[in-house]
Formats: C-alpha cells, structure tokens, sequence
C-alpha cells in the first residue's frame, strides 16, 4: 500500500496545524500521510516561507550541540536521534512528492585558522569523544585532498562525518506537495478559527490542535466573547520563545567553489546543486525580514576567509530569516496547560534537524502511542538552565 493511500481509522482525531513551516508541515505528514490521520493546516501566510525557507538546511548535530554552552542538557541526544531520522523521512517525501530533496547524510568539515578557533575544535573533539560521537582531526593537506576550496592558511580541520544537509526549500515544497495529494490532508491559506467560547480551545471541525506558528506561535490569535487575545494566555510557556534573525546570501557554484559544507565559528558555506549558501548572522531580538547590505557584505568576507573563490562568486540572493530560540535553545515539544493544545516550536538553529523527530513524538503523543524516552525532556513546561 502507497504512503499517501493509508486510510484513516476510525478513531483518529482530526487535527489542525496552525503553521506551515517545516514542523507544521513534518507533523501533518507524519499524521495524514504515514499514518493516515485527518489534519488541517492553517497558515495565512505563504506556506513554508519563514524560516524553514530561509535556514541553510545543514543537518548538523556535532557542531550545532556536541558543545553548545548553556543549552538544554539533551539537546545533542534529541539532534543526534534526530539525524537519525532523516533518511527515511527524506525518502519518504521524496517518493510522496516525486522530488529530489538533495539530502545527503554527511559529511561536513569544521576548519580553523588560529589559534582560538584550533581550541574551539579540540573543544569539540574533546566534547564529541565524551559522547563517543565519530570525527576525526585531519591535518590542513588531509583537509585539502577533501576539499580544495579550502584557503592555504588552514591550520586545523576537524571531519564530522554525522553532519549532513538537504535542500531545506526543496523539502518544504515537497511536504506541501506530499499534502495536497493526500486525501487526509487540507492546507487553508487562512489563520485557524481557533476560539474558545468557554469550553476551551477549538476549531471548528476538529478535535486536537497543534501550535506549530515558529517564533510567532505565542502570538497565535484566539476569539474570545468577540475580543481576539493571544495564544499565550491559555499556556504563558509559550511566552518563552523569542526571535533570533538571521541574515544571509546565495553565490553561484563554480570549478573553484566548495563542494562540501564547512563550519569556521559562526560563519558556515553550504553548497546546494545550483547555488553556495553563506550564513549565517545571529541577531537575538531581531524580527526583521530585510537583508542589510553591510552585514551581507561582512558575511562574504568572512566565508572568503574560509575559501577565497567565494569573494568574486557572483551573487544570487540575499535574505533575512527569523529563528524561533528558548531560553536552552531547544524545542518546546508536548501538550500545553490548555486541554487538547500541542505545541511544537521553538527549534532554534536546528528546526530543519529536528523536524522528523518532532514530528515523530508529536504523532505519538497525540494518539497515545508509546513516544520516544526523550520527549519528556522538551515539554514546555520544564524549568531552565541558566545559559551561559
Ligand atoms: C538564517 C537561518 C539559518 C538556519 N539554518 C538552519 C540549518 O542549517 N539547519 C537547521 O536545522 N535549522 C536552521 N535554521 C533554523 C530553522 O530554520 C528553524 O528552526 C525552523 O525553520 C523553524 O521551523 P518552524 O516551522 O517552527 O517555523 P517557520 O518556518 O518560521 O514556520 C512558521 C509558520 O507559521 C506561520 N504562522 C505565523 N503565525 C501564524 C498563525 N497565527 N497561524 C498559523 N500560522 C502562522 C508562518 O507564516 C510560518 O509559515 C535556520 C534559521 C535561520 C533563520
């Protein structure tokens, strides 16, 4: 039997998504298409055009949070066990959707030129050994031979061979499409009529509601005794997710240019087949949409430290994307204080990792399956860490 032809069973609830980014639209398809329960998802803007269009698609679970400071203590087993994933999942939107996702399962290569970036590698190894993660320290000509884009100068390489990446636009495409071809699935270009009227949360016609809105999802408009309020009234958890933009650039490919993705702090190069993606900036607190010039041009110089083709590579596009963090920098994953509300957002700089594995424990929890011995670590109503 096809994926898209799984029927539903009779008692499956019928779900509404409020958000089509890449954790609203993994979750409907994990639901409607893998196991045929019926969903809505809402969302008045285009779908799958916040930040899911605009990350860099690397599927990254050492560098990302192998050493992250002050981040959730479980954020790395939740990566790693996320990457995990990935395979089948693309496998499976890419044959529901007839699309090739560009998906690759790694490698990628973390490089230092100094001296405070060969520590920050050690740092990493060091962290990844404890975990006894696979990489292997290459000296700058082993770095070379893998890569000749790299500049001359490299003093240290460091070769994460769990670190992957997909063409995170081709993936939210193909979910969209995966989803109109699915008879349990119907996309609304509209915001959810999402009201409670003194018997809590609903939307009419459902009977479980997913807030998958990103960094927006506390915001999510409720109708109340003909007033409209926020969602976070209903659980003030969801008040933890704030907005960290974003800034980024596209070049062409060429003979010169990178073929594998490579890591310096916080400047990556992912190459795609037909453009090089550039990133990142982190701006906490930023919800702007704009690109800035300057900050654009900063990122150039700095990826043409890491490999000097990338200074004359004509340009495609420029972006600004915002990233839904918490204060751990992980997820908010579970059921809320509003009965019949689940939320799944707040991924941070690894929502694109992260989205088969969220959408794995939220199909579970809202059937009453038995759900992965992690997800209790990313209810959203933990208490946090400091962060350092
Ligand atoms: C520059 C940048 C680079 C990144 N690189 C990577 C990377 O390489 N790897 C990685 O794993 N992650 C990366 N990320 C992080 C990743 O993009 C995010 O964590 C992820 O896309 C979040 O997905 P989402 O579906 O929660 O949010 P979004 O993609 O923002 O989707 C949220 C959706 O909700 C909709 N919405 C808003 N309000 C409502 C409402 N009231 N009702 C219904 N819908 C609503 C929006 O219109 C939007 O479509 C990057 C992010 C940025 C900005």
């Amino acid at each position: 039997m096809s994926l898209a032809h799984r029927p539903p069973a009779a008692s499956a609830p019928r779900v509404a998504i409020l958000g089509a980014g890449i954790i609203g639209l993994a979750a409907a398809f994990e639901l409607a298409v893998r196991r045929g329960v019926p969903v809505t998802v809402y969302d008045p803007a285009p779908f799958g055009r916040g930040a899911s269009w605009a990350a860099a698609g690397m599927l990254a679970p050492a560098f990302e949070a192998a050493a992250e400071t002050g981040a959730h203590p479980h954020l790395f087993e939740l990566c790693h066990h996320g990457a995990e994933l990935w395979p089948a999942f693309a496998a499976d939107v890419g044959a529901a959707s007839g699309t090739p996702l560009g998906f690759s399962a790694g490698p990628s290569l973390a490089l230092a030129f100094d001296r405070d970036q060969t520590a920050a590698l050690h740092h990493l190894a060091r962290a990844l050994d404890e975990r006894g993660i696979a990489h292997e320290e290459l000296r700058p000509g082993a770095a070379h031979e893998l890569e000749p884009a790299i500049a001359p100068d490299l003093v240290a390489a460091l070769h994460l061979p769990t670190d992957g990446q997909v063409d995170n636009r081709a993936v939210v495409s193909a979910l969209i499409a995966a989803l109109r071809a699915c008879p349990h699935a119907a996309l609304v270009n509209e915001a959810a009529p999402l009201a409670d009227e003194g018997n809590g949360l609903t939307v009419p016609g459902h009977d479980l509601i997913l807030a998958a809105a990103g960094w927006k999802t506390a915001a999510i408009e409720v109708r109340q005794d003909g007033e409209l309020y926020s969602l976070v009234n209903w659980d003030t958890s969801l008040d933890e997710i704030d907005c960290y933009g974003g800034q980024m650039l596209s070049v062409g490919v060429g003979p010169d240019m990178p073929a594998m993705t490579l890591r310096c702090g916080g400047i990556y190069v992912a190459p795609k087949a037909e453009r090089v993606i550039i990133g990142a900036t982190m701006e906490p607190g930023i919800a702007t949409e704009a690109p800035e010039p300057d900050k654009i041009a900063a990122l150039r110089a700095d990826a043409a430290r890491l490999c000097p083709a990338i200074a004359d590579a004509p340009e495609l596009e420029t972006w600004a994307g915002i990233r839904p963090g918490t204060p751990d920098r992980a997820p908010l994953i579970g059921a809320t204080a509003a009965p019949g509300l689940y939320v799944a957002a707040g991924h941070y700089r690894n929502g694109i990792l992260l989205a088969p594995i969220t959408a794995h424990i939220i199909a579970d929890l809202i059937l009453g399956q038995p759900v992965h011995a992690l997800a209790g670590e990313f209810s959203p109503h933990r208490s946090y860490s400091p962060v350092a």
